[in-house]
């Protein structure tokens, strides 16, 4: 019990129920799934906007608790970012993602970039390039193989240290994309600074893009400017037909969404692999 205010006690804390109280659940239940191999990751495809052939796939972690079923990425995640846990996260999905792309190419599988997504606080721990490239060497992957996406949110704040890194790893083969482009700060000043090889246009855009409001000007706008910076542009969260339509009259290369597909399991990607027209 806890005194509030004049002289009423409370039995029952509001707290049970608040965000503190799920949070803390969460981040005991993260550590724990560590430990227990709860975690898996699935690949979503991005394809060519015409041809449909298979370019690269993007990596995303899912978690399976035995009690509590599927938990979003988008509840676990920022979690972990808040502790030291987003770091060993991104370690066991790169270690996963290498491992993986060894398997596919042990099955005489013709492989394809990966794309992970990083925290710029895992991306500016110390050590963090070596051991990206050790985890690379071990299991025999070219760098080229792997791409990482950030967002413009988490590189705001130490813009200088997260550059340097990139540079480094940019130096050896690894590719950087800018993800959620357009719901950050600044966007273009990074596109200079950072030389980012691929954008994707955040799906907020692409679901408003067939509206014909500021969002679909903002889209315009973004291919555009992609286009004349020589950079990749892929649309994330492509779901109908009128969205692919206005992507493909705006000349955007590279679509990724449900209207593809779903993120899915290791074989259904190797099935892809195979048969790379989706
Ligand atoms: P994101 O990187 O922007 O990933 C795109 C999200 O959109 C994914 O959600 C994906 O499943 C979903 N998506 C794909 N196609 C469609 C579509 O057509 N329509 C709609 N409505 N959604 C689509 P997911 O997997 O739940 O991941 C959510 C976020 O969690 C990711 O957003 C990313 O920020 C984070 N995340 C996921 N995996 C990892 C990881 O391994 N490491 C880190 N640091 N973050 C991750
Ligand atoms: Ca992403
Ligand atoms: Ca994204
Ligand atoms: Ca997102």
């Amino acid at each position: 019990a806890k005194e509030v205010g004049r002289s009423d006690w409370q039995l029952y804390s509001p707290l049970m129920d608040s965000e503190t109280y799920k949070s803390y659940h969460l981040e005991k239940g993260l550590r724990n799934a560590l430990l227990q191999d709860e975690f898996f990751i699935e690949y979503q495809p991005k394809v060519h906007t015409n041809s449909r052939e298979i370019d690269s796939i993007e990596a995303l972690i899912r978690w399976n608790h035995p009690e509590w079923g599927r938990v979003s990425p988008e509840d676990f995640i920022p979690l972990a970012e808040e502790t030291h846990l987003i770091i060993e996260l991104g370690d066991w999905v790169i270690q996963h993602v290498c491992k993986q792309l060894q398997q596919w190419k042990n099955q005489g599988l013709q492989i394809v970039p990966v794309s992970i997504n990083v925290s710029s606080k895992h991306l500016l721990k110390s050590g963090f390039v070596e051991h990206v490239q050790q985890t690379l060497a071990h299991y025999n992957i070219d760098p080229s193989f792997i791409e990482f996406e950030v967002t413009e949110s988490s590189i705001i704040q130490y813009e200088e240290h997260v550059k340097k890194v990139m540079d480094e790893l940019k130096k050896i083969g690894v590719t950087f994309a800018l993800d959620d482009f357009g719901t950050g700060f600044s966007s273009l000043s990074h596109l200079k600074d950072f030389e980012f090889n691929t954008l994707k246009i955040d799906k907020t855009f692409i679901q408003h893009a067939t509206d014909k409001g500021k969002q679909q000007a903002i889209t315009k706008s973004i291919l555009y400017l992609a286009h004349a910076l020589n950079m990749k542009v892929i649309a994330e969260g492509v779901e109908t037909k009128e969205q692919l339509a206005f992507l493909q009259k705006h000349e955007c290369s590279f679509i990724q969404g449900y209207i593809v597909s779903q993120p899915a399991a290791p074989q259904k990607i190797a099935e892809y692999l195979k048969k790379p027209f989706l």
